[in-house]
């Protein structure tokens, strides 16, 4: 039978049943999964390399001989390390497995064996090894002739070697399959890209041409560069097209005269910063536009980004529309309520307080207020979600720190009103890479400018060792009339991690300092006992805060000038820059001291040692995007980021830039992608996405 992209792999000749299934646990399950399951790197047969010359970041393949397979513990946990150690007559290297591969994978290593060992180099603490490569027997591997090697990550005992085979079978299958290979790309982007068609590139990077080895080795072929163009590509159509959606979505008409944001200006105790001031025009030009706002506002911690939002609202106001305020922690819904009180108050305007706590009398008479519009603004933690929360008039939806809610969550929201204004703001710095995929159909505006007076927060990383003067300058900083914070990982004592906890060191602390007033703050504490400690603490009547990351996002408490984190290499680098964000709120110099623990794996000294050299957010951000990879850096699997196969976030920026270019570029030539070329784009979307992708181009 003819292979179709779609045909199922165990029609491939030479795949049975098993293989097959083999197959399909790696998600392949078709023909195209098969083709699109692309080279790990590449062997130059023509430089045999030997372990002597092997240098880090290379993608290598050699002969070996096994010198011996054994496993250690890992630490106190239970899980175990392999280390299969390997030479040739020019040396010896350790091959090592955080995890078994697949049962069996080391039983078959006995010393002496002939083995190919495929992988990346990686050096570590001085030394160079491999972590993870694919080893497999010499006696099964033919000689092949091509100088160049496409190299593919083993398959549950499915070779790197069969499975080349594999794939040049299915070339030649489908020579003679008419259309097989389509283009999708219209001609005119082909061409403005530079791009090869991808029937090219698919052949080639199965089957490189010898002559462009270092391009291969690179990652920087024309093969890659279309296949990677091609990833992003799709993704960004998709944003755009939903982008274009968004324009066309009539908002509510909100008039903006300004009468009540001149007298809130006029009323703060501070004056906005220049940045403050653009990204409120910006949001008050789509405000009072036609169409409907989708707008995300960055700002480092600290930029000031709530009183931006507070004016929206104050806008929306001005014409009798309600807002409401999503945020993830009860804390911050408390704090946030108790500001807005206090800025918007003064221009009569109404807020309430709605959280998973609220009194059932307290929320009826706030649901009763809210549906006569008797509300101004609304803020609150998911409880806002809730079916019984009904507006009269909501015109705003804005969501703080918004990484943390998923993309359902906002429909909702916005459901509760008809097409409303929407407005997320995000305390961590987004990379320019996932501002232009994760987030890519919102528009963005940025308060890059910090309010005046602030000092850089002083960061200095210690060792356990050194911990009693750390906490000798705390208690100076205390004498001196400052407040502070000290962070752990964990509430409380756990059996898998040995790790100081919040609970007991607050226990030890007091008894240590009994002149210092101490609380302790966590997740796990009632809403009531939290809320009663962030009141004594903003009233100043606790010095020191313990703690674990409740006091992440976005609390406020100027007067606050130094924080502690114990065990700082457990946390990530933006967990690490949103606590710190906390200090260096007030006019007092601020000091954060990251105390690490001994056993520190080389990544966290890394991370802990970029907090000493920047407070620049987006820095930050970047460094751990590269560090983690986007997965983790979003914190969440709802991201709604797709998994790319050969792109990825950090290498191919640029490319990612041109791709979006692109899109945007499509839609702006042919808004309903009528036109014969780009109907291959409008499939596409519909086959990848479903019709609701075609709403915003119909
Ligand atoms: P974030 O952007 O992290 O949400 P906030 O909105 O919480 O920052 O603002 C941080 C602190 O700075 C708050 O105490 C706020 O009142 C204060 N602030 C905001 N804008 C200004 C300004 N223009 N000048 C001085 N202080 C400001
Ligand atoms: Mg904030």
């Amino acid at each position: 039978m003819a292979l179709r992209p779609d045909t199922d792999v165990q029609f491939i000749k030479g795949v049975g049943p098993k293989l097959a299934e083999v197959l399909g646990r790696r998600g392949i399950r078709t023909v195209k999964d098969l083709l699109e399951f692309y080279p790990r790197g590449y062997e130059d047969q023509r430089a045999a390399r030997n372990i002597a010359s092997l240098k880090a970041d290379e993608i290598v393949s050699l002969k070996a001989q096994v010198v011996k397979v054994h496993a250690l513990n890992l630490g106190r946990s239970h899980r175990k390390m392999y280390d299969v150690v390997v030479r040739d007559a020019s040396g010896q290297i350790h091959c090592k497995y955080f995890r078994v591969p697949y049962k069996g994978y080391f039983e078959r290593f006995s010393p002496f064996k002939e083995v190919r060992v495929v992988g990346k180099v990686i050096e570590y603490r001085g030394r160079i090894e491999f972590h993870h490569p694919d080893i497999r027997d010499i006696e099964v591997e033919e000689e092949l002739q091509d100088a160049l090697i496409p190299l593919y990550t083993e398959i549950e005992g499915v070779s790197s070697n069969k499975l080349l085979k594999l794939i040049r079978l299915v070339f030649e299958q489908v020579k003679s399959t008419p259309d097989f290979f389509t283009e999708n790309l219209p001609m005119w982007i082909r061409e403005k890209y530079k791009l090869i068609p991808r029937e090219l590139a698919l052949k080639q990077l199965h089957q490189p041409p010898a002559e462009l080895a270092k391009d291969y080795f690179e990652i920087k072929s024309p093969s890659h560069r279309r296949i990677i163009f091609d990833e992003f590509f799709w993704l960004e159509l998709f944003l755009a097209a939903r982008k274009s959606g968004f324009k066309k979505e009539k908002g509510p008409l909100i008039k903006g005269d300004g009468r009540l944001v001149k007298k809130i200006i006029q009323s703060l105790p501070f004056q906005m910063t220049a940045a403050q001031k653009r990204v409120f025009e910006e949001i008050k030009k789509d405000l009072t536009s036609n169409s409907c706002m989708h707008r995300m506002v960055q700002g480092d911690v600290g930029s000031g980004k709530t009183l931006v939002a507070f004016l929206a609202t104050v806008t929306a106001a001005e014409s009798e529309f309600q807002s409401c305020l999503m945020v993830p922690t009860e804390i911050l819904a408390e704090q946030h309520y108790l500001n807005a009180k206090q800025v918007l108050g003064g221009a009569g305007l109404r807020v309430g307080l709605l959280t998973g706590k609220t009194k059932t009398a307290e929320r009826r008479e706030i649901l009763a207020a809210l549906s006569q519009g008797k509300l101004d603004l609304l803020i609150g933690t998911h409880a806002l979600i809730e079916d019984e929360v009904k507006f009269l008039k909501l015109g705003l939806v804005m969501v703080d720190e918004q990484h943390r809610f998923g993309v359902e969550q906002r429909g909702v929201l916005k459901g509760k009103g008809i097409s409303p204004h929407f407005l997320v703001m995000t305390a961590t710095p987004i990379p320019r890479t996932l501002a232009m995929t994760v987030y890519g159909d919102l528009d963005v505006s940025i308060i890059d400018e910090m309010p005046p007076g602030r000092s850089p927060i002083q960061t200095r990383v210690i060792y356990q060792n050194k911990r009693v003067q750390a906490l000798d300058f705390l208690q100076e900083q205390i004498k001196k009339g400052r407040q502070a914070y000290m962070v752990y990982p964990l509430v409380a004592e756990s059996e898998k991690m040995d790790l100081k906890n919040a609970v007991d060191e607050y226990e030890k602390l007091k008894d240590q300092f009994p002149n210092v007033r101490w609380a302790l703050l966590h997740g796990k504490m009632k809403s009531e006992e939290k809320e009663q400690v962030m009141a004594s603490f903003r009233a100043h009547q606790v010095d020191v805060l313990v703690s674990t990351t409740v006091i992440e996002v976005g609390v406020d408490v100027p007067n606050a000038n130094m924080m502690i984190i114990e065990h700082a290499e457990r946390f990530g680098l933006s967990q690490l820059h949103q606590l710190r964000g906390r200090v260096g709120r007030g006019e007092h110099k601020s000091f954060c001291i990251l105390i690490m623990g001994y056993a520190v794996s080389d990544e966290g000294r890394q991370r802990t040692e970029m907090m000493e050299k920047t407070t620049d957010g987006f820095k930050i951000a970047e460094f751990d995007l590269e560090m983690r990879g986007p997965g983790e850096f979003l914190g969440t699997r709802q991201s709604g980021l797709p998994g790319f196969r050969m792109a990825n976030l950090v290498r191919d920026v640029g490319i990612l830039q041109e791709a979006r270019e692109a899109a945007f570029e499509v839609l702006r030539r042919d808004p309903h992608l009528s036109q014969s070329e780009h109907f291959k784009l409008k499939e596409e979307l519909l086959k990848t996405h479903g019709p609701l992708a075609l709403a915003g181009i119909a």
